[in-house]
């Protein structure tokens, strides 16, 4: 509990940012100066943040990064405390139309974002008291003062749905906000990611796996895993670092603070926020868990950095078996078959595996690549494509979805 004098920790924290675009405004500098209390401020295209994970990330979807202040973790199995560093990365929100929002649109929404939710008395704490429910998994909303009273209850809906999913005795705190984004543009949102090794990531998902799975224990033993970064080459990465959303660490790895998620909704869209009675309109409770789902870790690297992997990514093969018998049909194989964490290649070709079940996977192109893949009979909630009129409601989450966030290390 002693040395804790970290870089920042004495004097705030000392963000930086890097977006797919140009360099950020002076105005929107002294904005983010302003909200995060800071002292000194670097900021640089992608290129110019070396070694930061902001550097790798993919420019194929506008995108803004967002460095956090670093956080002291127990790591759950040993114990011990370590400092994690932590970034947001911005993107538009699943169903929005591509081609609309901007690096420089989702820089002033996360900025904007951020000075709402940081004004402690125009919050809302979502928070439903579950007297007499055994539900150690809490999950904690915080709404700015523009969400519409008209859709608190959709927070709550998604609140004690998700709640009796999931058994993990960890509280998962999402702030949300909302503002005018023009048409066609559902908000912007981001998890907060950090890194962890392979190897503690690997330990993680043992140790933590609940009494129903057998998967995690057949990962790649040793300090590194095996990944293709690109579906036309047979190279292989032997990746030592592994990407974790905040909850998805959290469920996982060790114990941290720090907010979960950003969501910045469209208060110009034309939402639901009731799909008890019928859905006319885009349902808020369904779109509201499925960007749950991604803050909790439903998301590939292939849409977000280039030659990295997520903890999703650690099941994720290529569909087709090609020349070297690339899908596993057993456990052996599994183990032994390099992922793949590709930009569409090849095309349609992605899966996630738990050898006795498989799901198609988005491969970026056309849809973000953290989803199932888009086709007419919906996979899951964690489908790229939802439209107006459209609902999971009651059910939300099918058992792919389940699946999907049981590997990562979520109990049930
Ligand atoms: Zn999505």
């Amino acid at each position: 509990m002693t040395d804790r004098i970290a870089a920042g920790s004495l004097l705030g924290p000392l963000p930086k940012t890097g977006k797919t675009g140009d360099i950020s405004s002076m105005k929107q500098k002294l904005a983010l100066a302003a909200f995060l209390g800071a002292v000194a401020l670097s900021f640089a295209g992608n290129q110019g943040i070396p070694d930061h994970p902001a550097a790798s990330i993919r420019s194929v979807d506008p995108a803004f990064v967002l460095e956090l202040p670093s956080e002291w973790a127990t790591i759950d199995a040993t114990g011990t405390e370590t400092l994690t560093d932590w970034i947001e990365v911005w993107k538009p929100m699943c169903g929005s139309k591509r081609g609309v929002l901007t690096a420089d649109m989702l820089e002033k929404m996360a900025l904007d974002h951020h000075a709402q939710v940081d004004d402690p008395d125009g919050v809302i704490v979502i928070d439903t008291p579950r007297d007499g429910v055994a539900a150690p998994f809490n999950l904690v909303f915080t709404l700015a003062s523009t969400v519409p009273a008209s859709a608190i209850a959709s927070f709550t809906r998604a609140e004690e749905y998700l709640e009796a999913r999931f058994t993990d005795s960890v509280t998962v705190t999402i702030s949300c906000s909302f503002a005018a984004m023009g048409s066609g543009v559902l908000g912007g949102t981001s998890p907060s990611y950090t890194t962890a090794t392979y190897t503690s990531a690997r330990a993680g998902l043992v140790a933590g796996a609940d009494a129903s799975d057998t998967l995690q224990a057949n990962l790649p033993t040793g300090t590194r895993i095996g990944v293709r970064y690109s579906g036309t080459s047979s190279t292989v990465t032997q990746e030592d670092k592994i990407y974790f959303t905040r909850a998805n660490y959290k469920s996982t790895i060790g114990s941290v603070s720090g907010t979960d998620a950003s969501m910045q909704f469209n208060n110009q869209f034309g939402w639901d926020y009731d799909p008890t009675n019928g859905v006319s309109g885009y349902s808020f409770t369904d779109v509201l868990i499925h960007e749950v789902g991604h803050a909790m870790g439903f998301v590939s690297a292939a849409g977000v950095w280039t030659n990295e992997s997520t903890a999703l990514d650690l099941f994720r093969f290529q569909q087709t078996d090609g020349t070297s018998d690339y899908n596993p049909d057993t456990l052996a194989e599994w183990t032994a078959r390099p992922r793949l964490v590709a930009y569409n290649s090849p095309n349609d070709a992605h899966i996630t595996d738990y050898v006795t079940v498989e799901y198609a996977m988005s491969d970026g192109s056309p849809y973000q690549a953290s989803h199932f893949r888009e086709q007419s009979s919906n996979i899951g909630i964690m489908d790229p494509a939802f439209s107006s009129g459209q609902t999971f409601y009651p059910t939300y989450m099918k058992t792919s979805d389940l699946n999907a966030f049981d590997g990562i290390g979520w109990d049930r």
